[in-house]
């Protein structure tokens, strides 16, 4: 895998200072605007060794409870949205989130960069699915009422520019919904090195609520909610996820019980993990500056007469 020394992605800076080093891959943080990612950064994303059929194979086992999940982020958009359009969904990964979009009214179109489950997605919900490097991809700009990144933008080379293509293609007024691994948020302060989500090969980018609120302003677009974001869960999930940290045995023990005993194991439950955040943001209505006519000023009224 070729690497290659990067500046900041959000302010260009080019001092950032060693976080955590995994699996030969160092994890830096920007000296002057918080940024953590990984540096030096991949060339380019090797999507045959990373993201091949096997790599989905937990969302397609936890599909069920994932759609459950989704069907929160929905909510959330359409709380926001002003109405049921053109819904993109950027990495779309096994399209359970189109799925759900679409049987509630949505007009759902995807995007991934892996092949492995696009034609399956495209026949199974009949719906336009681009394989590729989103800020690749050609969409007519201003076409889309909502996009949304669910766990996309920390895979991506370049998030400022996919924000920016976010920019472009939503029509004025549209929503954006981003979620992503949240890296000043609990878990990862108490677990340092150990958080689950620091896969450097796989997540290239670790946003703060900072970072990704300046993200977002800068490109043009206004916040409208940002917050912790958990999931929807089983007891199986959570023994998984427990067994990564700390192996508490007394506590799995009690989990296995619930689980085994009771055959609760299946339950389903909202859990916040306490390490990811969600953001929804719109496109003003006139974002170009232009088209927002300026206060007339008493000069221009006597020129014209009106
Ligand atoms: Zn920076």
């Amino acid at each position: 895998m070729e690497l290659q020394w990067q500046a900041c992605n959000l302010c260009g800076a080019d001092a950032p200072r060693l976080l955590y080093t995994i699996q030969e891959m160092s994890i830096r943080m920007c000296g002057k605007c918080g940024l953590v990612y990984v540096n030096p950064m991949p060339v380019a994303v090797n999507t045959e060794s990373l993201y091949d059929a096997a790599y989905f194979d937990y969302y397609v086992m936890t599909a069920a409870i994932n759609r459950r999940t989704y069907a929160g982020h929905l909510a959330l958009i359409e709380k926001f949205a002003l109405g049921k359009g053109r819904l993109l969904d950027v990495g779309c990964a096994t399209g359970d989130f189109l799925d759900i979009a679409k049987s509630r009214g949505w007009e759902v179109s995807g995007v991934d960069i892996s092949p492995a489950y696009a034609d399956r997605i495209a026949k199974r919900l009949n719906v336009p699915i681009t394989v590729g490097d989103f800020n690749k991809v050609h969409y007519p700009l201003e076409s889309f009422d909502v996009v949304r990144m669910g766990d996309s933008i920390e895979h991506m080379l370049d998030p400022r520019g996919a924000v920016k293509k976010v920019f472009s293609i939503l029509k004025p007024g549209g929503i954006g919904y981003v979620r992503t691994p949240d890296i000043s948020h609990i878990m990862p302060r108490l677990v340092g090195k150990r958080w689950i989500q620091l896969k450097p090969f796989e997540h290239l980018y670790y946003f703060s609520r900072a970072t990704m609120r300046r993200l977002l302003e800068e490109e043009g677009f206004y916040l409208l909610k940002m917050g912790s974001a958990g999931i929807c869960c089983t007891l199986d999930m959570l023994r998984n996820r427990l067994e990564h940290y700390y192996n508490p045995r007394p506590l799995l023990k009690i989990l296995d019980f619930f689980a085994d005993t009771l055959r609760l194991g299946r339950a389903r439950f909202y859990l916040d993990p306490l390490e990811e955040m969600q953001a929804v943001f719109q496109k003003p209505h006139h974002h170009d500056g232009l088209s927002v006519p300026e206060p007339m000023s008493c000069d221009y009224r006597k020129k014209t007469g009106c």
